[in-house]
This record gives C-alpha cells, structure tokens and sequence, in this order.
C-alpha cells in the first residue's frame, strides 16, 4: 500500500512536470578542449546548432532540471561552470583552486552528486571529486594505484559508479555514497590507457574507450570482453555516449570528429564536432525525471540487525531506541550530517543494570555517546546521540581538528563501530542507543534514561521525516 501510493506520487509529480526534454529531445553536447568555441549543440539529425564561448573538457547534463556543468581550463585550476540548457552562464558550480586538471564530468542521479575525474598524474589533486547538486563538495576520490589519473567515469543505474585510470590502468568502483567497492576484477589486463567510459542501459555492458585499442567492450562485471570496436583502426578515441537508441557516439580526437555506431558496432556515420579535440559526449535528458525523494537510512544496516532493542520511553522512560548487533559492527549516519561533539565516559553508557535487578542502580560503567547534526529537508537542525560506539577515525580527525571541523558526513557513511555493554555486570549486549534531540544544540544530560524533554521517537521520526538532501 505504502510502495503503491508513493508510485502515485511519482506520476502525478511527473503530470505536473514542465515538459523538459521534449524541445532538446536527442540533442547532444560536445566538448571540444582545444577550441574558444569549444562547447558544441547538435540536434538529433547531427546538425550542429550552436557553439558556446568556452573551452570545455568535460561536460555533463543534469538529468534532473537540464541544467549543463562544463570543465573550462583556467591558469592554473580549472573551474566547474553551471549554465542553462540554452548554455547561457549561470554561475560558477565548483573550484577546488590549485594546479588542477578536471577533465571528466558525470551526474550521479541516484545520489544526486556530480562527479569530476583529474588529470591528477600531472597536475595537482585527488583523482576526482564528488559535489553535491549545489556545487558543495562532499568527497574526493583516489584510486588506489601508483598514479592516481582518473580520466572516464560512468555511473550504474543503481548509483554505483566506475572510474577508469588512465596511467595506471584498471576501472575502480565506487557505491553511491562514495565508498571504495573495488577494482572491477579483470581491467588492469584487458584493457589500458583508458580514455572514457559508457554504461550500456539494456546490457549493463561498460563500453571502453582506450588510447590505443579502440572500444573495448566489457561484461558488466568488467571480466570478459565481448567485442572491441576499432572504427576502421582509427585512434584517440575520448568520451562515449549513448543515445536513447543506444546508437554509441564516440569523441575522436584523431580527425576532430564524432563517431556513431549502432548497437551492432557497425560505423554508421561521422560528423565534425564543432571545434578542436572533441573530450565528452552528454545528451540531454530525454523527460524530466523527478527528484528522488530523500529518506533517512538505518544506522545499522539490515544485514547487521540481530534485534530490535528497547524502544523510546520503554522500559523505563528510555530516551531513545536500541538496535542490537555484534560488537564492532558498522554504524551509519542516518543522513548527512556534521560532528557536534563526541563524550568517551557517559555514566551507563558502557554498561547498565535496570531498577528491578539493581534497585541502587550501583552498577553504571562508564562509555562512549556521539553527536551529530543533522538538518531536515525543511532546513531545521536538530541533533542525534549514537550512544556506545566507538567513533571512526575520520570522526576522531575532526575532533582532534586534524580534520575541518565542518567536514561532511555523507548518509550512510560509517560515522563507528559498536563498543562493549555489559549488562549487569555479567552479560555483554553490544548495541546502539539511536537519540534524536529535536533541538539544534546537544541535550543537557541525562541522555539514556530520564524524562523526554526535546528527544522524540527515532523510529516515528526516521519514517515520517525527510531529511535535507
Ligand atoms: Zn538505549
């Protein structure tokens, strides 16, 4: 019934939708890194539309409102410009400043991020950054090889997404909250210098282009190739896009020109590409497609879940709820979230006795409690305790101001581990007391057990209440 009414909602949301797409329906954007003019517009018959006055090295459409992000060079950085589907300049989306060298551009609907790929081997910076759809960044990226280039990058249906390394070869995989999944398992052999990426929709085949082999094209594993695409033997083959057809187009630096093959591999037809060493290929969004709406997520995963605990005000007026798993299992954060403070020796946080078993209540061992703040998606703050975990070391960077004391908690990210809890004094119970504070401050103590104050019922809230993107 729930998944039902919320599928209602995504089609009256897309009935009400301006009809984006419809007028750019099969346009495509090239970017051409070589030119002044460097942004090329084609409409769905390959004529070439317009130019832009920008020299662009990669280029990505927002799925969602058709906005376009460009890599323009700068002297030393280059910066992320965000413009309108008409390509007028609307501001500047990222800088990340220093000797920087963006050369790849995707957005990652699931997550609603962007992701921008480094020339990193030669210039300054992580292998890629991640923003979110403001521009804020939120993660950056190093693949773990010698020289840290990333250059392609393609994202899954499901949000999980794949860097290709250039200099050091191989497709790495990373989840949509920017976590490391692995190399992809064969790519460092099959495939090298690797220059862009593609996810083919109905296969889930990733398309590679190479410097020197042409398009590879690998299983969605990335363990067996099924063909190669070599376009006549014709080298400096870049950015590859899809078109709704899933006729491949490919950005040919070789002859300055764009390929197009149909989903056999068969060369159907070249076209110049507006300007001087064709980089990215993107195609505009095909409908508007609703925003995903934001939810909050388990702090400790499904998987992990041995039990569902005490709840809010049970047994005894208990502030909070409790989730039991082993020791040292993953906590999460419920959504993004900033470090507002963390207290290693909280009476009763590392072990406790109820009233009925210990009328004096004499055995109270001392443990850690967490804070983090967190916003709504109505822009409220409010804040919530994981009691007795250890914090991750990020968490402890921050704390210790190794780290920017504003660093972003993605959701999801694992924010500690559970710590012991001994049970009076005999019985090891390792779980998770999740509070949430509707107050955007930390509560004054008593935080475990007491009366309710501004904490509220953590599972009514996490259902009911959105949270800030
Ligand atoms: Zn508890």
């Amino acid at each position: 019934m729930k998944a039902k009414a919320c599928l209602f909602f995504l089609f009256s949301l897309l009935l009400s939708s301006p009809l984006l797409g419809q007028t750019k329906r099969g346009h495509f954007l090239v970017s051409n890194r070589s030119s002044s003019n460097g942004l090329a517009e084609f409409d769905q018959n390959t004529s070439l539309l317009k130019t832009a006055a920008f020299q662009a090295q990669g280029v990505s459409i927002n799925p969602l409102s058709g906005n376009v992000l460009v890599t323009v060079p700068g002297n030393p950085s280059t910066e992320i410009f965000e413009l309108d589907e008409n390509l007028n300049f609307l501001r500047v989306f990222a800088n990340p400043g220093g000797n920087i060298n963006i050369l790849h551009l995707a957005h990652n609907p699931v997550a609603n991020t962007v992701i921008a790929t480094n020339h990193c081997g030669l210039y300054a910076g992580p292998s890629a950054w991640v923003f979110d759809s403001t521009g804020n960044q939120i993660a950056t990226i190093n693949v773990p090889t010698t020289t840290c280039t990333a250059l392609g990058v393609a994202v899954r249906d499901d949000g999980r997404y794949l860097l290709g390394a250039r200099l050091d070869t191989g497709i790495f995989e990373y989840g949509p909250t920017n976590n490391f999944l692995g190399i992809l398992r064969n790519t460092q052999s099959l495939v090298s210098r690797i220059t862009g990426l593609a996810i083919q929709k109905s296969t889930g085949n990733i398309y590679v282009s190479t410097e020197f082999q042409g398009i590879v094209v690998l299983d969605s594993g990335g363990t067996t190739v099924i063909k190669t695409i070599t376009g006549n033997g014709l080298n400096g083959f870049h950015g590859l896009a899809f078109d709704e057809n899933e006729n491949l187009y490919v950005a040919n630096t070789a002859s300055n020109n764009i390929l197009v093959f149909d989903p056999a591999g068969n060369l159907v037809s070249s076209f110049p590409s507006g300007g001087i060493e064709p980089f990215q290929i993107a195609f505009f969004p095909t409908g508007l497609v609703p925003p995903p709406t934001p939810q909050f997520v388990s702090p400790i995963s499904v998987a992990d879940l041995k039990k569902v605990g005490a709840g809010f005000f049970a047994p005894d007026s208990h502030l909070g709820q409790d989730y039991w798993a082993d020791k040292g299992t993953s906590v999460r954060a419920i959504s993004r979230a900033t470090v507002a403070g963390f207290f290693p020796n909280v009476a009763g946080f590392g072990g406790w006795c109820p009233t009925s078993k210990d009328p004096n209540r004499s055995f109270v061992r001392p443990g850690p409690a967490l804070w983090l703040r967190h916003q709504l998606s109505d822009g409220t703050f409010f804040h919530v305790l994981y009691g007795h975990m250890q914090p991750s070391q990020k968490i402890l960077d921050i704390l210790a101001g190794r780290l920017p004391r504003g660093t972003v908690i993605t959701q999801g990210e694992m924010v500690g581990t559970l710590a012991p809890f001994i049970y009076c004094g005999t019985t090891s119970i390792p779980h998770l007391h999740l509070g949430i504070w509707l107050q955007d401050a930390i509560a004054p103590s008593p935080w475990g057990y007491g009366t309710k104050r501004s904490f509220t019922d953590p599972i009514a809230f996490l259902l009911n209440q959105k949270p800030a993107p």
